[in-house]
């Protein structure tokens, strides 16, 4: 989290008071550049398409003024089973996640602003219940809400301020029926709000029939920086091994490992605890309680070996995460990007590793291709890919330029509604 050093602090955006000093509890010093830019562009009611990754400060950046908003024009709102500010998000524990930072956000608003989440994976009833007589902020992953919008359970005809969360993510998981659906219930008059980490077609084009004359402004996580990306060669055989050898060697913690299906987490994490190491398994035929009780030892620091699907890789925040391997490349280079941003957070220095073997050999380079970097091959001693990759890797090796810092669609996955 890099502060922007222009502005001294908070106040010159045009908060309230209540969200000031709730600022400053959180010791929030200085807002970072989407938070500076967004802040007074909202406040003034425009639309908005912003480039953000997460770990920006991005859900500051919409979350604060509409609480503002919605503390202001309080006393002439009634809500009945509606909603005034709706944020959409792909995955659960995006929206829980959103959903507590809007309300710690909100705490000296002193229960005045009533914040919810919404998922699929549990039940629908104690949704329902907990949106009896509406909620001012919603955070929802689209099937959830649409299921509760078809019970009556909330309307959105009174939505003043709608948020679409990771839009490219949604879109990417095969959301974009659902979106569509929902847009039609929500009234003509409203100010929007997109955040994207990348702008693929299915974006723009969302953008351009959503927004109305929206302010612009792209923002590259600053922490990009921070970030050292590398890729190891190894023959099949021996990726396991050797995924545990470093582990072992660097003693690392707090290591994030993707691979590409559920069954690979259970299969790899038995193989690691054969070689003495512990691993949890994060994906979506977890029960969403067991989901979040692995997460948040994770976050606590008591596990150090995660191995995940894709549906850990967007938005969750998860601070100063200082590994995360590619054991099984992403599908797209758009997820590689995603993967990545888990590390690196917060002006840590943070480790990409891929691990690759020969059959992953063309697929990295496309991946490398799209995100428009390069990254040197390397061997680590007594892991060595056998001759008939080196060969592969050399002819294909084009010069090697210093790392730095998306495409086929996949269906939405189990556990994203
Ligand atoms: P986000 O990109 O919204 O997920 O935020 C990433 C992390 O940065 C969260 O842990 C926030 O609490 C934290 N954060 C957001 N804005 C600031 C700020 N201005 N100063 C310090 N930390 C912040």
């Amino acid at each position: 989290m890099t502060p922007n050093k222009t502005l001294s602090n908070f106040t010159h955006l045009g908060l309230i008071a209540p969200l000031l000093a709730r600022l400053t509890e959180l010791e929030y010093q200085q807002p970072t550049p989407i938070q500076a830019q967004a802040i007074p562009v909202v406040l003034a009611g425009r639309d908005l398409i912003a480039g953000a990754n997460t770990g920006s400060g991005k859900t500051a950046a919409f979350a604060l003024p509409i609480l503002q908003q919605i503390h202001t024009d309080k006393p002439l709102s009634t809500r009945g089973n509606y909603v005034t500010g709706l944020v959409l998000v792909p995955t659960r524990e995006l929206a829980k996640q959103i959903a507590d930072s809007i309300a710690s956000y909100a705490l000296h608003f002193n229960g005045d602003i009533k914040t919810l989440a919404v998922f699929g994976g549990v039940s629908i009833n104690t949704q329902m219940l907990a949106l009896r007589g509406g909620t001012d902020i919603l955070v929802a992953t689209p099937g959830r809400l649409i299921d509760l919008i078809s019970t009556n359970a909330i309307k959105l005809n009174r939505v003043k301020t709608l948020v679409i969360d990771e839009a490219d993510r949604m879109l990417s998981l095969g959301f974009s029926d659902e979106i569509s659906a929902l847009l039609a219930l929500l009234p003509a008059k409203k100010q929007c709000l997109l955040f994207s980490a990348t702008f693929p077609e299915q974006v723009k084009d969302l953008t351009q029939t959503l927004l109305n004359d929206p302010v612009e402004m792209q923002l590259q996580s600053s922490d990009a920086s921070t970030l050292v990306q590398r890729v190891f060669t190894v023959n099949k055989g021996k990726k396991t091994a050797l995924l545990a050898h470093l582990i072992k060697q660097h003693q690392w913690r707090q290591v994030l490992i993707f691979v590409n299906a559920k069954n690979h987490c259970n299969h790899l994490a038995a193989k690691l605890a054969k070689q003495g190491i512990s691993a949890e398994v994060f994906h979506g035929d977890k029960s969403q309680g067991a989901r979040s009780r692995v997460l948040n030892a994770f976050k606590a620091g008591d596990i150090d070996v995660l191995i995940a699907t894709d549906i850990a890789a967007r938005g969750l925040d998860i601070e100063k995460l200082p590994v995360v391997i590619n054991f099984d490349l992403p599908r797209s280079p758009l997820d590689y990007m995603h993967r990545i941003g888990r590390s690196g957070r917060s002006g840590e220095v943070g480790l990409a590793l891929s691990l690759i073997d020969h059959e992953d050999y063309h697929h990295f380079s496309i991946i490398e291709k799209k995100n428009k970097i390069r990254l040197e091959r390397e061997q680590v001693p007594d892991f060595e890919a056998d001759e008939v990759i080196n060969e592969a890797l050399i002819t294909a090796n084009k010069p090697i330029a210093k790392p730095e810092g998306s495409g086929k669609k996949h269906r939405r996955k189990a556990g994203t509604n």
